[in-house]
């Protein structure tokens, strides 16, 4: 016989709870959570359940069944032994209150199924007794698959619904509209945007494949996508056609995007509910401004959540085929920049060349000579191995592996290009005449 499902609004109901044991503890927690007024009848009782008494969140009487006990109760479970649970039921059933006796599928009206608790989503598995191993499958399987983030999603999805059936919407557009918000995923745990929602993504050194799964999940329901010039045309193209998409490049432009622009374009996006991916090559995090867009994303009070990517010195070590750090040469790697903020002290040549270890260079451009100045000058050895590589990832990538006395003699690589300093396997066998033009994809370590 097929049971019929239903979810129950027991709030304020009576439930009656025969045993006080832990099975009938873990039903007890379940009632009261659902609001309803649970009365437990045994003669002893576990200390959470004797504690809950003492705070009268449930009445407890310390004594056997009486039939009586099941006046006016909505539901009775009976979490003792099968014969003291049959009696129960037996009266239940003459009262017309719906029983379960634990774990005795004959002596029960009803059955608890394994659930999938999101808050207001609950997502509940019946196997119909045959196979509660089955149920409990079932059930992790769709936790990982609805994480704690929907309990907070699934409120949101209510209100944006009661807010359309408030507002003047035409009913079909609305039916679209929710059908399209309910086919998103929920940001991450614990964000509850209270308008839209800005999306901080590092998409890698250039090749789409480097970009992360969530980085393409999030791209695949973004309303704005700001990107910066890094951008290659293979991801742009991943953006879903429905978004806008805005370059914010502060280089390629015919006119310069100032940092308080993109900072104030983020947000106003945001607060008029849309979601905002902004979109960086590598990490996002990594010269990157971030940290600016992060203090105008708090100051206006939106939600935001950093997906990391694929810095490029991990891009251009792939590319060179190298370890950026290598126990045998030390044990630092630095991340520096050849730029820097105007009024910022220049970085401590001396201290890098000290530090032993090696150094990735964002944004040398055109400054390699200067640079191989300062770090001779802060004691670096001339014959320090180091890698140019322009364009990693990036189907034109290219590698050359020369020294620092040699940096200088570079010729120009098209940006962007990364620098590393120190790296194992930089240099091969005859430094004196290493400067070479390496193609991507060529083993030579
Ligand atoms: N946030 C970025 C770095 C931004 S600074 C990241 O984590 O990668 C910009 C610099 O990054 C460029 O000047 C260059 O030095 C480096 N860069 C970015 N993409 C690169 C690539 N595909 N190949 C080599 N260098 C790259």
């Amino acid at each position: 016989m097929k049971l019929f499902p239903i979810f129950m609004k027991l709030a304020g109901r009576r439930v009656l709870v025969v045993g006080a044991g832990p099975v009938a503890e873990s039903k007890i927690g379940g009632l009261l959570a659902a609001g309803a007024a649970v009365t437990v009848v045994a003669p002893s009782a576990t200390d959470a359940v004797r504690e809950w008494a003492s705070a009268n969140t449930l009445e407890w009487h310390s004594r056997e069944f009486r039939p009586d006990d099941l006046d006016g109760a909505a539901l009775a479970i009976a979490a003792v032994p099968a014969s003291a649970a049959k009696a129960v039921f037996e009266e239940s059933r003459r009262r017309g209150v719906l029983c379960n006796s634990v774990d005795d599928p004959g002596n029960c009206d009803f059955y608890y199924p394994a659930v999938v608790d999101r808050g207001d989503l609950q997502i509940a598995i019946s196997t119909a007794g045959h196979s509660p191993a089955l149920a409990q499958r079932l059930r992790k399987e769709l936790e990982q698959r609805f994480g704690p983030e929907y309990a907070a999603w699934i409120r949101q999805l209510g209100e944006a619904r009661r807010e359309m059936f408030a507002s003047e919407m035409d009913p079909g557009a609305r039916r679209e509209r929710l059908h399209e918000i309910a086919a998103g995923t929920p940001p991450n745990a614990g964000v509850v945007p209270s308008s839209g929602m800005v999306y901080l993504i590092g998409a890698g050194p250039g090749d789409p494949e480097l970009l992360t799964l969530k980085a393409l999940r999030i791209l695949g329901h973004s309303d704005v996508v700001l990107h910066d010039d890094l951008l290659t045309p293979e991801i742009l193209e991943l953006i879903p056609s429905t978004a806008r998409v805005e370059s914010v490049g502060k280089r390629h432009n015919d006119r310069q995007v100032t940092q308080q622009e993109i900072n104030q374009r983020m947000c106003a996006y945001a607060h008029s509910g849309k979601t905002v991916i902004r979109l960086k090559g590598g990490d996002g995090a990594i010269f990157g401004r971030a940290g600016e867009e992060i203090d105008a994303l708090r100051a206006a009070g939106i939600s935001f959540s950093i997906v990391p990517g694929v810095t490029a010195a991990s891009g251009a070590a792939a590319a060179a085929g190298v370890s950026l750090t290598d126990r045998r040469l030390g044990s630092a790697l630095v991340f520096l920049t050849a730029q820097r903020c105007k009024g910022n002290p220049p970085p401590n040549w001396k201290a890098l060349a000290e530090l032993g270890g090696a150094a990735a260079i964002y944004m040398p451009g055109g400054h390699e000579a200067h640079l191989a100045e300062e770090l001779m000058a802060g004691g670096l050895d001339r014959q320090t191995a180091c890698i140019v590589v322009s364009r990693a990832t990036r189907p034109d990538e290219r590698v050359i592996r020369t020294t620092v006395g040699k940096l200088a003699d570079l010729p120009k690589l098209p940006a962007p290009a990364l620098l590393l300093i120190g790296v194992l396997g930089a240099v091969e066998t005859d430094p004196g005449t290493s400067i070479k033009l390496i193609k991507s994809k060529t083993k030579f370590i």
